[in-house]
């Protein structure tokens, strides 16, 4: 089959259903009936649906929430995992965010990269095999979910009701092609024993606050200090304490209190040594000082255990594995209140071979010791497909039959909508040199990458469910 010609004669048709779906508002909204997490994802589930009836495939919704299209019968299921809820546009679009636009050979509209371009791309090549009149011998499914950009409630419901797929992909990423994601978690470590002064400290902690996210690394922090003696000794030492750390920093007198900021470097939670943690700055100045009791413990605390802690070593909780690296700690939140104590809110990601929960176990009783404990602990073990896997080497292969690009299969830090399927990988849709829009105001899509994407989607649906090949090997 020549896949770029028989992409190319459903070029138009194809744009024209893409903006149908881009033109529904499918952000997640207010449960409604039928619609669990808001009319608009509904309605873009049923377009999709419907799309699949009108073109003869047979199709199934599950709880207003997911769905399939289905081509082929037999035992093996290959699924193909699409999104099509999309996040709010935010500000600054140029066109409006449901009104799909073409400039200079891009389509501008929210959902445009992720995820409905790829999806409509991924049902395309199903669309085109079938008109080919080709005989699925795998149960096919384009599995659309409507949850992916909060809750999984999608995959969670569709899962229940229908088969896990044997193996599949999900177009909701990169090219060439994503085999392994670290492990998840977030928890908090908080400060629970208030140790009293016997007398009055000269330096009271009374706040510290540094940010917002567990998976950012902070690039602010402002601490809030009582100082009843020597408040120009201490601001001197703040600023020695700057110039010799060169960051930057800032300090403001406020009726006998001294509130210092510091401002770092922010950077994502997967690559927590990119940034600059304010609030570890801030916890290192602070541990200069002598400060009441509780906050004494508090900042000896993050000397010990959290401060520039990027791979697990303070936790006893450090491992390497060849293909998905390292682990890696961010502390993303770092509070304190004089009443409430301290709290960590740490993001650590972590590749297989470890024993996550053993190890924070482990570490929990020596935080215990300290006055600590371990809360809100959320857990997604790391996923991974076989690289050797002969359904990683055909979709590799298929995409290299279409693009000069080399670059071998990857393992990430983040997770992505593959992790749902037991034997899934992430597979497209972004190039190698595609600027990523997800999530940002102006999102667009090359209409030539929407159609090399669909002819490598045809290309890998063909080798797998049509020829087989998975099943030769
Ligand atoms: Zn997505």
């Amino acid at each position: 089959m020549d896949y770029k010609e028989a992409v190319n004669t459903y070029k138009e048709q194809l744009i024209e259903d893409l903006n149908g779906l881009l033109s529904i508002n499918s952000v997640k909204g207010e449960k409604e009936n039928g619609a669990p997490v808001g009319a608009g994802p509904k309605e873009a589930l049923d377009y999709m649906l419907k799309l699949g009836e009108r073109d003869s495939f047979v199709t199934k919704s599950v709880e207003g929430l997911a769905g399939h299209i289905e081509a082929g019968s037999g035992e093996t299921i290959f699924g193909v995992l699409g999104h099509v809820d999309v996040v709010p546009p935010g500000d600054g679009w140029d066109s409006d965010p449901f009104t799909p636009v073409v400039r200079d050979g891009e389509i501008i509209a929210r959902g445009v990269q992720d995820d409905k371009g790829p999806t409509m791309a991924a049902y395309y090549a199903m669309k085109i095999l079938k008109e080919q009149e080709e005989t699925f011998k795998l149960r096919t499914r384009l599995i659309i979910g409507t949850d992916e950009e909060s809750d999984w409630q999608c995959t969670d419901a569709y899962f229940k009701h229908e088969a896990m797929p044997d193996l599949g992909f999900a177009p909701d990423a990169d090219f060439p092609l994503i085999y392994g994601e670290k492990g998840m978690t977030t928890f908090n470590i908080a400060q629970r024993q208030t140790v009293l002064d016997e007398e009055e400290p000269n330096i009271e902690l009374k706040v510290l606050i540094s940010g917002e996210r567990y998976n950012m690394v902070p690039g602010e922090a402002v601490a809030k200090l009582r100082i009843i003696q020597n408040m120009t000794e201490v601001i001197q030492s703040f600023e020695g304490f700057l110039r010799e750390k060169e960051v930057q920093g800032s300090y403001e007198i406020d009726n006998g209190f001294l509130k210092l900021g510091i401002t770092g470097k922010s950077a994502h939670g997967s690559k927590p040594e990119d940034g600059i943690n304010a609030g570890f700055v801030i916890l290192q100045f602070l541990n200069t000082l002598s400060l009441d009791r509780n906050a004494t413990s508090f900042v000896k605390f993050a000397d010990t255990y959290i401060i520039n802690n990027f791979d697990g070593t303070s936790f006893d909780m450090a491992h390497f594995d060849e293909e998905m690296g390292h682990v890696s700690v961010n502390t993303g939140l770092i509070n304190y209140t004089e009443v409430d104590g301290g709290t960590f809110g740490v993001n650590l990601r972590y590749p297989k071979g470890l024993d996550f929960e053993k190890g924070l176990e482990a570490f929990e009783e020596k935080a215990n010791r300290d006055g600590f404990v371990i809360e809100d602990v959320h857990h997604e073990a790391p996923h991974y497909v076989n690289k050797d896997e002969p359904l990683v080497k055909v979709l590799t292969d298929s995409y290299r039959n279409h693009v000069d690009d080399d670059t071998e299969p990857f393992t990430i830090g983040g997770g992505t909508y593959a992790r749902t399927m037991k034997k899934g990988v992430a597979f497209g849709a972004m190039f190698k040199d595609t600027p990523d829009t997800m999530h940002q105001k102006n999102e667009r899509m090359k209409i030539d990458e929407l159609l090399l994407a669909t002819e490598i989607y045809l290309e890998a649906l063909h080798r797998i469910c049509i020829k087989d090949e998975l099943n030769e090997n």
